[in-house]
């Protein structure tokens, strides 16, 4: 847990992958090699790769319990991203060990609507996928919804590529619960939405500012930390490679001037850290949270 003045900061991890070195095109044997000392053993390891973990940052206001994004879910399928499929993991006991019941969450707020963000959206009863968090209003942006839904955006794509939008994402719009949003509404209590397009072109983040400190809840604008001294490295999965690269350069040189605690969606260790300027560029300093998970 960490504390940005009035507002607390948390986590569940729902699962934790590894990608390969290749995740970046641009990265080679002597570069990770600089680097490897700080990066293992919690960002990197030698035989599996690149830690990923798969987060819910929950956000407590005084008068708000916030879930940011919602993993991959369990009993998904998945059949073009095999690790996310099938999954059976305790999410919601993790969640109930921080104290948080999903009747009592009242806003959901997803970063951008890729699989291993909108999971846990629903869980399946009696046959059908369902709400899991039946009263928060989920808050998502406009531009992702139209790119992902089947009779829109996507209506071009393999069919394959609707399914988490049918089953993670559709229910709980017929339910209701969807509020669309632009990316920089102001939410009160020192919260405001920021626009994060190039990993997703409706990507959105959440800025939190309380008795002078600030912390970014910045999803996929970058993966791993390797990346503060390799901004313009874009992971495989950024949809467009151009804005990804501005997207980051910003929020880098935002996050430095404001001393901001960056919260991306799938750093390693504690899941967050600061970024510091130094000579032409800049470097990472690491969250060490009270009491961190085991
Ligand atoms: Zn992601």
């Amino acid at each position: 847990m960490v504390r940005i003045g009035a507002i607390e900061i948390d986590w569940v991890e729902e699962v934790t992958v590894f990608d390969p070195p290749e995740l970046f095109a641009q990265m080679s044997a002597d570069k990770l090699a600089r680097h490897r000392s700080w990066l293992e053993p919690d960002y990197y390891d030698a035989e599996k790769g690149f830690h990923v973990g798969v987060l819910s940052w929950i956000v407590r206001t005084p008068s708000r319990t916030i879930i940011l994004d919602t993993g991959a879910g369990n009993g998904k399928t998945r059949p073009t991203s095999p690790r996310f499929g099938g999954l059976d993991t305790p999410y919601l006991a993790r969640l109930a060990a921080k104290g948080i019941v999903p009747e009592a969450v009242d806003t959901v707020l997803l970063t951008h609507l890729h699989l291993d963000h909108v999971g846990w959206n629903t869980v399946m009863r009696d046959g059908a996928w369902v709400p899991t968090f039946a009263n928060a209003r989920h808050l998502v942006s406009g531009v992702e919804m139209e790119l992902r839904d089947p009779e829109r955006g996507a209506a071009a794509r393999p069919p394959a590529s609707w399914q988490v939008y049918n089953d993670s994402v559709r229910p709980v719009l017929e339910a209701g619960l969807i509020d669309l949003v632009a990316g920089d509404e102001d939410l009160g209590e020192g919260l405001t939405l920021m626009r994060l397009p190039g990993h997703s072109a409706g990507q959105i983040g959440l800025r939190v500012e309380s008795e002078g400190q600030v912390a970014m809840f910045i999803a996929d604008v970058v993966h791993q930390p390797i990346q503060v001294y390799f901004p313009h490295w874009n992971s495989r999965y950024c949809e467009d490679q151009d804005t990804a690269r501005e997207t980051r350069a910003g929020i880098f040189a935002r996050a430095a001037k404001e001393n901001a605690l960056l919260l991306p969606a799938h750093f390693g260790g504690d899941h967050g850290g600061y970024i510091e300027r130094a000579g032409e560029g800049y470097s990472f300093r690491p969250l060490h949270s009270e009491g961190a998970e085991a």
